[in-house]
């Protein structure tokens, strides 16, 4: 048991928790997408105490995290021409590549896979963090395994308090979702988990991306994940959340007519007037981005409230929506309801 402290996102703030990473410990980063909990990527034994804080598996990767374009070449056997262009299309920003792995990588971050996940986050604490630290640093994100992903200082904290050194707090996560994944490995390059930046950048970039089928369906029974974080349950509150398929009256009418203690809506701006049940609404029903934002802060509000069955709303995945129908997919277990 540690007790973890809850620094600034200023100067005397970073070079502290920088002096923990150099030391092998354990630190909660603000990022643009959520809070990762960040170790030296180069230390096996640091990047190990990563999946004990976590109750992580062993066999899921981590991202490795840079704070300039450069450092790709130290991490990476080689750098193609599509991950050139896609830095400059969108790094630093929520997009992780996916590259064969130079001999430096330690098992522990790339799972014994011959790759490894590379990201180059815009949130200046991180990069502030990165280049005061000067390690490329794994981190995945900051809340116990299955959980949803932090987007406060205060959700790390909530997960993972007596377990690391520390956590800057860098306010709320601007997107809220995690990075975009794409494998580079494979060709044509493949989406192996939609966030931020949207399939229909990726291909205005790339051209040709395909899309892995676990992005929209649950895995098959057999079939080996190309991401392994695919293959978990995730993002999950502790409540029965259930998506409702209807148009605004259909969702509306199923909900009042289905009212019980412990039933609440996970809805649209829109559908709260309409709603005799207790509800928790997470954006615009055309505002994607808003939704990814605020979707995992509402999955633990949720919890926070003991709610015991949530009917949601999702939107149809294109652009963010995809992002937002994936995490919500998942925290349902792919239970869907159609009016
Ligand atoms: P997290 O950092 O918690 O957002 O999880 C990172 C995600 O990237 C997980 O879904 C991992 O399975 C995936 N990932 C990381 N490295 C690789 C890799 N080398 N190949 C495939 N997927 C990866
Ligand atoms: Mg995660």
């Amino acid at each position: 048991m540690v007790e973890t402290e809850l620094l600034k996102a200023d100067m005397e703030g970073i070079e502290r928790a920088a002096k923990f990473l150099q030391n092998g410990g354990l630190v909660g980063i603000p990022t643009e997408t959520v809070y990762g909990l960040a170790a030296n990527a180069l230390d096996g034994k640091a990047v190990a105490k990563i999946f004990a804080a976590k109750g992580r598996p062993m066999d899921n990767p981590l991202i490795v995290h840079i704070s300039d374009f450069s450092q790709i070449y130290h991490l990476v056997a080689t750098v193609p021409e599509s991950a050139k262009k896609l830095a400059k299309a969108f790094w630093p920003g929520p997009l992780t590549m996916i590259l064969p792995k130079a001999d430096c990588i330690p098992d522990e971050v790339s799972a014994g896979l011959p790759t490894v996940a590379i990201r180059f986050p815009s949130h200046p604490a991180a990069q502030q963090l990165i280049t005061a630290a000067g390690l490329p640093l794994a981190a995945p994100s900051a809340n116990l395994s299955g959980k949803p992903s932090p987007t406060t200082a205060e959700h790390v904290m909530h997960d993972l308090s007596g377990k690391i050194e520390a956590v800057i707090d860098g306010g709320p996560c601007k997107v809220g979702v995690e990075s975009t994944v794409i494998t580079l490995a494979s060709n044509p390059p493949r989406l192996l988990r939609p966030g931020g930046i949207t399939l229909e950048q990726l291909r205005s970039v790339l051209g040709e991306v395909e899309m892995d089928d676990a992005v929209l369906h649950p895995l098959k029974e057999g079939v080996r994940a190309s991401s392994p974080g695919m293959k978990y349950k995730h993002y999950s509150p502790k409540a029965n959340v259930i998506i409702l398929d209807g148009n605004d009256e259909q969702y509306r009418n199923y909900v009042n007519s289905h009212i019980a203690p412990g039933v609440m809506a996970l809805c649209y701006d829109e559908d709260c007037a309409g709603l005799k049940s207790p509800y928790l609404c997470y954006g615009a029903e055309t505002d994607m981005s808003q939704m990814a934002h605020h979707l995992f802060d509402a999955l633990r509000e949720v919890d926070l409230l003991d709610a015991k069955t949530v009917y949601a709303r999702c939107p149809a995945p294109k652009g963010v929506g995809l992002a937002v129908y994936n995490r919500l997919m998942r925290a349902a277990g792919f239970e869907v309801l159609h009016l």
